[in-house]
């Protein structure tokens, strides 16, 4: 009987019911029970449906790895306490020969010395936002710098890229604008806008040519730009007036650190050659190293190739053998550029495919338990381009280039120049010379701030000796 009673109520109230909702305010609010009665049930089926309707990401674009979020969670912003230089089962310690064994001329990690910034170096917290916090008071913050050379990069046309990145297909670079210091008007050496005796330049921080004012024993001399005959290197083909070319390779392997080099061009065996166990030094500083200055080289077989598969062993590379100074380059930009013109599509789309891998260098970076807030990354390239070429060494397309700077109390998204207002001078368009009063900042300066950032001395003999400052701004 119930439910025909039930029936019948419903029949009787129904038309009163359907007249308040017509006339009431009420009335939208009146029916919500039934509509959340009845839909409840069906919610989860369309909640769980959303995530495979959300469109992926294009494969076209290659973006960061899944869990290169840009936002630190507390996932992975702190360090664990396990981390921090007592080896663990999970985390392997270096072999004893790597170790940073503390010498009479350079003693750099024991706990007694402490890095103590100096005033034009504090390390602010604040600085560091983005970053994971430094690891221990006692410890030196960076023991790993990988310095980049992007080959061919324009500063104009990366600027106009990443101004103009509607989908976050340049984002890598945003990132280190955003959290690192750099500047987009630095300058190659002024010479040479080529890549061989650029890359040289970084290497050892010196000019490539004679310069009226400088002693003769000042640059390099390294003008090639080919792949090297056999047996050729920087000491036997360069500036006769100097019998030994000293890199940062040496002053980081000479000091018990690990080195390492990862081109995608084959002339790159310059420097393997150059600093192997026959050409290179004696190690006269603490332990003998060896004279093999590249612990870890690794060179596409062919002269010009894309830098994907190597890219992808050097991330391997950092994260097992954990060089403490590595030297990468990629070819991408350069290779378009000559082939398809600088700020071609093509052009852009290579700036992109290096966009992608320096997204996964940072998270790979970022995630690793022994990198992450030990390790700055340097960016920059060997020369610019214009049309289809760059080897114009007056035109300021070739000889403009991007530097950035990215890592624990680095200064977040600030100007170089700004960071170096006593010692460096923002070019404008200019191409001053090594002697000019108001010194810009160079790619050739890279490779000794490289060695500023592992706490290491510049390398003996070169010119471009003085450390940028990449902390905080001088007061
Ligand atoms: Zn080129």
């Amino acid at each position: 009987m119930y439910p025909l009673i039930r029936l019948f109520q419903i029949i009787i109230f129904l038309p009163i019911f359907i007249g308040c909702a017509q006339n009431s305010d009420i009335a939208t609010v009146a029916p919500v029970p039934t509509v959340t009665a009845i839909t409840i049930p069906t919610a989860p089926p369309t909640a769980t449906a959303r995530p495979t309707e959300t469109p992926l990401p294009t494969t076209s674009h290659t973006p960061l790895p899944p869990t290169n979020t840009h936002t630190p969670t507390a996932s992975h912003t702190p360090l664990p306490p396990t981390d921090t230089h007592t080896p663990t089962a999970s985390h392997t310690p270096l072999p004893p020969t790597d170790t940073h064994t503390p010498t009479a001329s350079h003693t750099p990690l024991p706990p007694t010395d402490t890095y103590t910034p100096t005033a034009t170096e504090t390390l602010p917290p604040t600085a560091t936002a983005t970053q994971p916090p430094s690891p221990t008071p006692t410890e030196h913050p960076i023991q790993h710098v990988v310095h980049i050379s992007v080959d061919g990069l324009n500063s104009t046309l990366l600027a106009d890229l990443v101004a103009n990145d509607q989908w976050g297909e340049y984002d890598a670079f945003r990132r280190l604008m955003d959290e690192g210091a750099y500047t987009l008007n630095g300058r190659t050496d002024y010479d040479w806008t080529v890549t061989l005796p650029n890359h040289t330049t970084m290497l050892t921080a010196r000019p490539a040519f004679p310069q009226p004012d400088l002693p003769a024993d000042t640059h390099h001399g390294y003008a090639g730009n080919g792949v090297p005959f056999p047996g050729e290197t920087l000491h036997n083909n360069g500036n006769p007036a100097v019998e030994y070319v000293t890199s940062v390779f040496d002053v980081v392997h000479d000091h018990g650190l690990k080195t390492a080099l990862y081109a995608t061009k084959l002339k790159f065996s310059l420097f393997d050659v150059s600093y192997n166990e026959t050409h290179g030094a004696a190690d006269m500083i603490g332990e003998d190293n060896g004279r093999d200055k590249i612990d870890i080289y690794d060179n596409n077989p062919i002269a010009i190739s894309m830098s994907e598969a190597l890219h992808y062993r050097m991330l391997e590379s950092l994260v097992t053998e954990r060089p403490h100074y590595a030297f990468a380059h990629y070819t991408e930009p350069d290779a378009f550029g000559h082939a398809f013109g600088w700020g071609s599509d093509d052009y852009n789309f290579a700036v992109r495919e290096v966009s992608g891998h320096l997204g996964e260098l940072l998270a790979t970076i970022e995630f690793d338990p022994v990198l992450a807030g030990r390790t700055a990354v340097i960016i920059t390239s060997d020369h610019g381009g214009s049309e289809t070429g760059h080897s114009n060494a007056s035109i300021p397309m070739n000889y403009t280039i991007p530097i950035f700077v990215w890592g624990p109390g680095i200064a977040a998204g600030t100007d170089l120049y700004a960071l170096n207002q006593t010692t460096h001078v923002d070019p404008g368009n200019g191409r001053p010379t090594y002697t000019d009063p108001a010194q810009p900042i160079r790619n050739g300066d890279t490779g000794t701030l490289a060695l500023h950032l592992l706490n290491l001395p510049a390398i003996p003999g070169s010119y471009l000796d003085h450390a940028i400052n990449v902390y905080s701004v001088l007061k």
